[in-house]
């Protein structure tokens, strides 16, 4: 009776792990060094339990119980329980101190074997223990209502099960992993149910408990710490961490590398502003020009690195303001012409008349974009034209810009317009092998425009020239504007006298300060430098007075922000304050006016800016 009832257990086991482990094996699911050992947990128990279902026939069909099938059956399903345990106790070992490098060298199977002793006494006692539980005797016995097998094989198979389930608890209990404690909790109700299982089979060996017991294993570990739909969502979410942490190390290390770079250019820049600024022969006036040229370009790579992965970090955030478009407008216009340099293109402008005067929206940003497609322009084109047009649509208080670039360029190849947007991608290589790129522009052009609501288009025809259109929304601001603040910042700094104007230059590093003064040799100001925020700070509580500070905001001990607020806490102290910086990401500026600086100046510091900023603050004296 107690057979029979062991049977239909067994069978029904045998058939629901058969559909555990079918659709385990067709599921998606991690693959890992536990994993794998699961899959192998399943594989033989599935294997235990036909053994065991074999045994019980051969007592009904009543086989002789001597004959060699039968103890073969009896033998190998010893072997197969043994290799359970030792299975299931590796996959513990592993999942309590899988964290510990060292210990999993030594007992897990990669690497070369030979060098690991641990594994090679692992694989002696596994050798000795089949070898004692196929010769040493096994009996079985049987009755009416059932049927046990013993003898001293049977009892090496228990010794092992005895000192396995000492070592899980062991393992338990010393686990080095202890990030996911929840896991152990099956684990410690299975280990329960495993020693009930030795037990029982002292109080009456005929109640199969053994296979039926590893099933019970296999399907609570299915439904807990390795269900594989779980593992992936573990797996996911670390691989989505590690990537998270990835890419804030390399945001950091680009914004690092950017401040490395600026230095160094800092110097070759202002140098060479200063020496184009001397009498030089031709030649060398020409190789100055190059240098200054090439260190430009530098500066926008850098940049443009230093863009994308902002924007990639999720880090740029839009700073909208009021604006003047036509200011913005001409200030394009300005730099194209500047880029055009010895080209003979016909640079045409086409500007709506309708456009309202004054928009609200981020205009560094809508800058920073149609100057993408202006450089472009120019520079993939070699003769014919470029025609800029802007036109608006107004709705209510919106104005919808409609930004067009064309050129008689040399057009880019249809199947590849779609691989425009795409970062580092650079059309027809052979052609543009002598233009500078970083591949980087329209991507970050697409990028912006995808954070503000707009859109991109382009048309081109390829050898005959492309158009570019931006569409993109900025609010109307009903208010008068004053024509005059167009060409504000278009005032010369010619013959001005800065003898009785004293400026403090803050910057840790010695060459930066060169640069800047030697840049304003010229004016004959009265300039101190200092090389940190206390010198700046002790000379201020010393009475120093000065019309003008420029101070460097990455200084080691007192961040240049930091000696700013210290700056503001002094009674009376109202001189204007001038952030230098390297971190030249766009939209800096905007950041230190919010912190309340006067200004902003970016390294490496170009004489034009400079001379901005004296006009600005220093020029009504
Ligand atoms: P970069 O100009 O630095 O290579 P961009 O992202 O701005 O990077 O441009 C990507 C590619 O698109 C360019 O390398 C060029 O092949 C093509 N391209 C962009 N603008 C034009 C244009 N006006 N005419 C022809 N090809 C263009």
């Amino acid at each position: 009776m107690i057979m029979l009832i062991c049977m239909v257990t067994i069978a029904c086991s045998f058939i629901y792990t058969i559909i555990i482990a079918l659709i385990y094996f067709f599921k998606k699911r991690v693959n890992n060094i536990e994993t794998k050992f699961y899959s192998i947990l399943m594989a033989i128990s599935l294997l235990n339990l036909y053994l065991e279902l074999m045994l019980c026939v051969n007592v009904l069909l009543k086989v002789n119980i001597d004959s060699l099938l039968n103890i073969f059956f009896n033998r190998i399903f010893l072997i197969s329980l043994f290799s359970w345990v030792t299975v299931f106790t590796i996959y513990i070992i592993k999942i309590s101190f899988g964290n510990c490098e060292k210990i999993m060298e030594k007992i897990t199977f990669e690497g070369n074997l030979l060098k690991k002793p641990v594994l090679i006494i692992f694989i002696i006692y596994i050798i000795i223990m089949v070898f004692l539980m196929s010769i040493l005797p096994i009996e079985q016995y049987i009755c009416d209502t059932y049927s046990y097998s013993f003898g001293p094989a049977v009892n090496v198979l228990i010794g092992i099960c005895v000192v396995s389930s000492i070592v899980w608890l062991l393992c338990f209990i010393f686990k080095t992993d202890k990030t996911d404690k929840k896991k152990y909790y099956p684990l410690w109700f299975y280990l329960g149910v495993f020693i009930i299982g030795i037990i029982l089979r002292e109080i009456n060996p005929g109640i199969l408990f053994n296979s039926l017991n590893m099933a019970l294993a296999v399907f609570l570990m299915y439904f807990t710490i390795e269900n594989p739909d779980m593992k992936l969502i573990l797996e996911l979410n670390k691989a989505k961490e590690e990537a998270d942490r990835a890419n804030h190390a390399k945001t950091d290390f680009l914004s690092n590398m950017s401040h490395e770079i600026r230095t160094p250019l800092n110097a070759i820049v202002g140098f060479s502003q200063v020496l184009l600024s001397k009498d030089l022969p031709n030649e060398a006036k020409e190789e100055v020009n190059d240098i200054v040229s090439a260190s430009e370009s530098l500066i926008e790579i850098v940049n443009g690195v230093l863009d994308i992965s902002k924007i990639e970090a999720n880090k740029l955030e839009l700073v909208s303001t009021e604006y003047s478009i036509n200011k913005i407008l001409k200030e394009l216009v300005s730099l194209t012409k500047a880029r055009l340099g010895i080209k003979q293109l016909e640079f045409k402008t086409n500007f709506d008349s309708n456009i309202p005067p004054i928009l609200f929206g981020d205009s560094t940003r809508l800058k920073q974009i149609i100057l993408n497609l202006l450089t472009n322009s120019v520079k993939y084109t070699h003769e014919g034209y470029i025609e800029f047009k802007v036109s608006a649509v107004i709705k209510n208080d919106i104005c919808r810009l409609i930004i067009s670039v064309e050129d008689s360029g040399i057009g880019i190849q249809e199947d590849k317009i779609e691989k425009l947007f795409t970062k580092f991608e650079r059309l027809d290589q052979e052609k543009n092998i002598a233009i500078e790129w970083t591949g980087l522009g329209l991507t970050i052009t697409k990028k912006l425009l995808d954070l503000m609501g707009g859109k991109i288009s382009v048309q081109s025809i390829y050898e005959k020239g492309s158009r570019f259109t931006v569409a993109i929304d900025q609010k109307i601001i009903n208010k008068d504007f004053d024509e005059s603040e167009l060409t504000e910042e278009d005032d010369e700094l010619t013959d001005f006298d800065g003898t009785n104007i004293r400026i403090l230059m803050v910057d840790d590093n010695r060459l930066n300060l060169k640069v800047a003064s030697k840049l304003l040799t010229n004016y004959n100001f009265n300039i101190v430098e200092v090389t940190s925020g206390k010198e700046c700070l002790d000379l201020i509580d010393k009475g120093g007075s000065f019309d003008l500070i420029l101070l460097d905001d990455m200084m080691p001990e007192i961040t240049g922000v930091e000696t700013f607020n210290l700056l503001k806490q002094k009674e009376g102290f109202n001189t204007p304050v001038v952030a230098l910086t390297a971190n030249a990401i766009s939209g800096m500026r905007e950041e230190y006016i919010n912190l309340g600086f006067d200004d902003y100046l970016s390294k490496p510091i170009s004489k034009d800016e400079l001379e901005k900023i004296i006009n600005k603050f220093l020029n009504k004296k």
